[in-house]
């Protein structure tokens, strides 16, 4: 089958057509400045283009992609029936999704009750969706959320210790976040392990500029460190992650602040960012000051790098044991140095790491020794494989075996 992925943001769609049959990635692109002015990259193994091209909304943004699709040159199929399925990245299923779903009238109503929940978000993955609808309306469309596989976490986990009633009123509770990127890593460093996932315990660390830890046992999430929004957890580039709410009661007062002002500098101007003193949330320049001694820059990667180990240390203990811990996404798959800083603080789980495997790049490495108790990898995250994955496995329930 062949899949179209869409990943709608606010500005701007990643696309992506993959064979799910070989998992091959037949085309890869991005719709950017959507509303502004309009750039459209567009990859094959045989053209490469990036060009100005005018989109002033989302629906012209799909069309741009779609005619790339069919160009007699540059594209890839004939004509759209030739898409089997769209799956569409959707950031936040509230309690309604626990798994991915074929996208109906029904399933857009239940998306945009929860659109109070993902503001930023939601609205931008639906007019996404929308659009989709609107020039492919034959097509099987499939919404994959990224709050779906953290939906296993139980009530010890997910309750806040707040008054129930405002769970039960406004469903205010913990979700987690990056669940289509959490099971993929979980599910490939089982296999690469030569495990099935329902027998391994995983620590997965999510480290992009937005970033959070899983502990997935047997297959399933007990514990996500994000929360109701994207904000708790873990230091991110500009988000603050866990902050006590009475700090910011007297920051307010001090400085005279709302709560959008509140939110905006907990959001923005915080994380590595704000620890730095502005001096970036980019890892990598962080990392370059640091070296030029740059105290403030030093400390942000040393205060992420504590909070990560903090929360791998309390997702052991939540599963009694942990048989993987894995590092993925921006920071993860690329700061071999800031994995060994964390790692350094879990030698009490019997883990020492490898120095030259650290520095190995690759889809998957091992870096943790032979004798380490724990297996310590790095995958290489591939949220767009996963939604294919997900779409094709609804795909083929809805048409019973294809
Ligand atoms: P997101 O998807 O949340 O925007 P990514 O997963 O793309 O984030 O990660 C972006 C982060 O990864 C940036 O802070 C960037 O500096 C960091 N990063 C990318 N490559 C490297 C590298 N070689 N060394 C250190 N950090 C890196």
């Amino acid at each position: 089958m062949k899949i179209l992925v869409i990943n709608s943001g606010s500005s701007s769609l990643k696309f992506q057509v993959i064979d799910s049959d070989t998992e091959q990635v037949l085309v890869k692109g991005l719709c950017e400045r959507i509303g502004i002015d309009g750039v459209f990259t567009y990859k094959t193994d045989k053209v490469s283009i990036k060009e100005p091209v005018a989109m002033e909304n989302h629906t012209q943004a799909v069309n741009t992609l779609l005619e790339a699709l069919v160009d007699q040159e540059k594209g890839i199929i004939h004509d759209f029936s030739q898409i089997d399925v769209i799956g569409h990245r959707l950031v936040h299923g509230g309690e309604k999704f626990t798994g991915s779903v074929v996208v109906t009238d029904e399933v857009i109503q239940a998306m945009t009750e929860c659109n109070d929940l993902a503001p930023l978000h939601n609205p931008a993955n639906l007019v996404g969706v929308d659009a989709c609808r609107k020039l492919m309306p034959d097509t099987l469309m499939v919404g994959v959320f990224d709050t779906a596989f953290n939906q296993t976490m139980e009530p010890k986990a997910y309750l806040y210790g707040l008054p129930y009633r405002y769970y039960e009123k406004y469903k205010i509770r913990r979700y987690g976040f990056h669940g289509i990127s959490h099971k993929y890593v979980s599910q490939r460093a089982a296999e690469f392990m030569g495990r099935d996932p329902g027998e391994v315990k995983t620590i997965v660390c999510h480290l992009g500029n937005g970033a959070s830890i899983s502990a997935v046992k047997y297959g399933k999430v007990i514990d996500n460190s994000m929360g109701f929004t994207p904000l708790e957890g873990l230091v991110m580039g500009t988000r603050c992650g866990d902050v006590d709410p009475g700090a910011l009661e007297f920051l307010a007062k001090k400085e005279n602040l709302d709560f959008p002002q509140i939110m905006a500098i907990l959001n923005q101007e915080s994380g590595v960012l704000g620890i730095s003193k502005n001096f970036s949330s980019d890892f990598r320049e962080l990392k370059d000051a640091e070296i030029k001694y740059n105290e403030k820059a030093a400390l942000a990667r040393e205060i992420f790098a504590y909070k990560v180990a903090k929360y791998v240390g309390s997702y052991a203990a939540a599963m009694n044991g942990v048989d993987n811990i894995v590092f993925t996404a921006g920071v993860g798959e690329n700061d071999s140095d800031i994995r060994q800083e964390i790692c350094n603080y879990l030698e009490f789980l019997g883990i020492t790491i490898d120095e030259l495997k650290n520095r190995e790049q690759g889809e998957a490495v091992k870096i943790s020794e032979g004798t380490s108790k724990v297996n310590v990898l790095v995958i290489r995250t591939n949220e767009e494989l996963e939604i294919a994955r997900e779409a094709a496995e609804v795909a083929r329930g809805v048409r019973g075996g294809v």
